[in-house]
């Protein structure tokens, strides 16, 4: 897939900005806090609709205005697209395809598919839990769009169930509630469509993003991704992960009662990367942790170009200064031509000649 142009009014720092992209590789290079960034998040909106910086949409919407609006062409094999989103600061957000309003989320996920890479990722080694769950979300998105709808449905249930929780919780908790075993009802048969499809996503990533690191590493490391559910997942059967939901929300509601919120369930989930049989939050210099995120990017790109049958945009946000050259290498390699790629930097120097030659180069100053 390619993205022929991006345009976008009062987002960010952006007051009203169209731009062409002209070749595979497009660096985008200018000082710190000039806009760069927000030109990827801009794509990683369309893509993902969601945002690496996790942003509200009265964040993206430049201060001062009521409206933002983010559209893009886009050129695939099934034809070209044109995209927009709009955001606006006292109503819901609303997407559009080839000018005409979308109603489901769902149907505008996947026309365009993109890998951010900054160096918020590292935070997958080293952070919560949090994260890594809102990465497998995001991959999960691209990968079926129905799961943006699965994932809605299922914090739906669980801030309702956490609401009948709180009233229990005020009324005294002895006094057992019929509305609760609705909600827990609710709670397993969405959950458990959450859980069966992260364990799937992750088996699927787990020997590519393996093979990745193998290769960057060079070495005998063995990386591991391990999908540990809050509730057991002992066969990868819907009817047995909802029965052993139910049963471990019977065994905690007295808990739950108490502290007025939901203990079970995937939004409690991990996700565990083990190296050498080590967690890698505990095993890996930088380095190496950096290495562990590359392979995880780079098997990203790879699964999404699989199973969408065409090699998904990839955003690189500041972290090919941060990568070693021969990393870097291993990255660059991967990319080719292969992938459509915007990079951005603070400057040019840390660039191949090769690269430069071949690349659009677009200077980001002050929104423009
Ligand atoms: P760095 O090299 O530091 O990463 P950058 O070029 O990537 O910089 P961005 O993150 O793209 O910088 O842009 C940051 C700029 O956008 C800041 O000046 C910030 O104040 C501005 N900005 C962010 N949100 C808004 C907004 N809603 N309205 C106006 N300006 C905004
Ligand atoms: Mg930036």
């Amino acid at each position: 897939m390619y993205l022929k142009t991006l345009h976008v009014r009062q987002f960010r720092n952006y007051q009203d900005q169209k731009i062409e992209f002209t070749a595979a590789k497009t660096i985008l290079v200018g000082n710190n806090a000039q806009g760069k960034s927000n030109l990827l998040e801009a794509v990683e909106l369309l893509a993902t609709l969601r945002s690496h910086r996790m942003a509200r949409d009265r964040d993206l919407i430049k201060d001062g205005e009521a409206i933002a609006q983010i559209n893009a062409t886009l050129e695939r094999a099934a034809g070209i697209s044109d995209l927009t989103l709009t955001l606006r600061r006292n109503a819901r957000r609303t997407v559009a395809i080839n000018g005409e309003t979308v109603r489901r989320q769902m149907d505008f996920l996947g026309v365009i598919n993109a890998v951010e890479f900054s160096s918020l990722d590292l935070e997958l080694v080293r952070g919560s839990p949090e994260g890594r769950r809102n990465w497998l979300d995001t991959l999960l998105i691209q990968l079926e769009p129905v799961y943006a709808h699965i994932l809605q449905q299922y914090h739906q249930v669980l801030r309702q169930r956490n609401a009948c929780l709180k009233r229990s919780q005020e009324l005294g908790v002895k006094s057992q509630n019929s509305e609760l075993a609705i909600w827990d009802a609710q709670l397993v048969t969405a959950g458990t469509r959450v859980i069966i499809r992260r364990d799937r996503a992750i088996q699927k990533l787990t020997p590519i993003a393996a093979a990745w690191h193998a290769r960057i590493s060079g070495s005998t490391e063995v990386l591991k991704i391990n999908y540990a559910p809050n509730v057991p997942l002992e066969k990868n059967h819907p009817e047995a992960v909802q029965q052993a939901f139910l049963a471990k929300i019977q065994q905690r509601t007295l808990a739950e009662l108490h502290r007025g919120i939901t203990l079970v369930g995937p939004h409690r989930d991990e996700v565990e990367l083990i190296i050498n049989q080590t967690p890698a939050r505990q095993y890996g210099s930088q380095g190496q942790q950096r290495t562990l995120v590359l392979a995880l990017k780079l098997a990203e790109l790879q699964l999404i170009e699989e199973v969408v049958n065409e090699p998904p945009l990839l955003l690189l946000d500041d972290v090919l200064a941060e990568l070693d050259p021969s990393r870097q290498n291993q990255l660059l390699e991967a990319i080719q031509d292969r992938f459509q790629t915007l990079i951005t930097t603070t400057h040019l120097g840390s660039f191949e000649q090769d690269w430069l030659k071949s690349s659009q180069i677009l200077y980001v100053k002050a929104g423009e």
